[in-house]
């Protein structure tokens, strides 16, 4: 438990601990979702609510962060089943919810015929559910204001939500992954990596001065500050150890395997082999690098 009325279920993603949260809102003004997971893990989130007393049908507001698919996956099939539901989302994310088939097509380009064992259906959301949001809005969801913030650099549409009465933010993967105390990873798929929005969003974070930050992967964290200073220098690391390879001569399986050794490395300075696995499930080392080398390749095209 975070606060009382304030809590999140593991959804357990590819049967691993700790790899992505849903959070759990409740009081008098409803009950209150942040990210609720692919739809794959939708039996579980079920459980894990029953655990806290709660059902799937009580869910009032649906609030995301951003709309990848271990993200926001369920979205759509839980309109469908209980049509109250409003979700809340970023305009650059909300055309998407609507009509997913572009960000599929994207999804299935990187996970291929794994998509339905990742991830489970992909409803679209119809417009009338959505509050589309752009960030400095509040909302009220689940008993508690949430004040939203624009927070992009992990996607373009990627907003983080403060709640002030706990000081806990919400930030999705704006804060990075982290699990159980191992290394601060950025996860950087495509397309839309900008280190420098980033930054900007991570400035934003701390500007709420929140007493904790919870990340979708996985978990809360009580130095918001340092946490952040770390992630910040990890993404300029990694985004280093990227460039440096896309410069060497070789094919883009060539220089993404040696990527992959350099993380590997950089990991194992930090974590043990249980940890990295998870790390894996979280935050593929393909994605990463193939994140970055787009970031990179657009701004030395200089199309920035
Ligand atoms: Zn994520």
């Amino acid at each position: 438990m975070l606060a009382p009325g304030l809590s999140w279920v593991d959804l357990l993603f590819l049967g691993r601990p700790h790899a992505v949260a849903t959070v759990v809102v409740r009081g008098s003004g409803g009950l209150a979702l942040i990210d609720p997971g692919p739809t794959s893990c939708l039996g579980t989130l079920d459980l894990g609510l029953q655990a806290q007393g709660l059902r799937l049908s009580d869910v009032s507001d649906l609030l995301l962060t951003h709309i990848h698919l271990d993200h926001a996956g369920a979205t759509g099939t839980l309109v469908r089943r209980h049509p109250h539901i409003r979700v809340v989302v970023h305009e650059r994310g909300a055309p998407h919810m609507a009509d997913p088939a572009k960000l599929l097509a994207s999804a299935t380009r990187l996970y291929g015929n794994r998509m339905d064992e990742l991830w489970g259906e992909f409803a679209a959301v119809p417009e009338k559910n959505m509050t589309v949001v752009t960030g400095g809005e509040r909302i009220d969801a689940g008993g508690r204001t949430f004040e939203i913030a624009y927070t992009p650099g992990h996607a373009s549409h990627h907003v983080s939500y403060f709640d002030r009465s706990s000081g806990v933010a919400f930030v999705g993967d704006t804060g990075g992954v982290c699990i159980d105390g191992g290394y601060i990873l950025p996860p950087t798929p495509p397309p839309d990596i900008d280190i420098d929005a980033w930054q900007e969003s991570v400035a934003r974070v701390e500007a709420w001065s929140p007493a904790t930050i919870f990340m979708t992967h996985f978990g809360p964290v009580n130095n918001p500050r340092t946490h952040l200073q770390t992630l910040m220098q990890n993404l300029d690391t990694i985004a280093g150890l990227v460039r440096a390879r896309l410069s060497e001569p070789g094919t883009d399986e060539e220089q993404s395997r040696r990527f992959a050794e350099d993380l590997e490395r950089e990991f194992r300075r930090h974590m043990t082999d249980a940890q990295l696995a998870s790390y894996r499930a979280a935050a593929p080392p393909e994605l990463v690098w193939l994140g970055l080398a787009r970031y990179w390749r657009k701004r030395l095209a200089g199309s920035w």
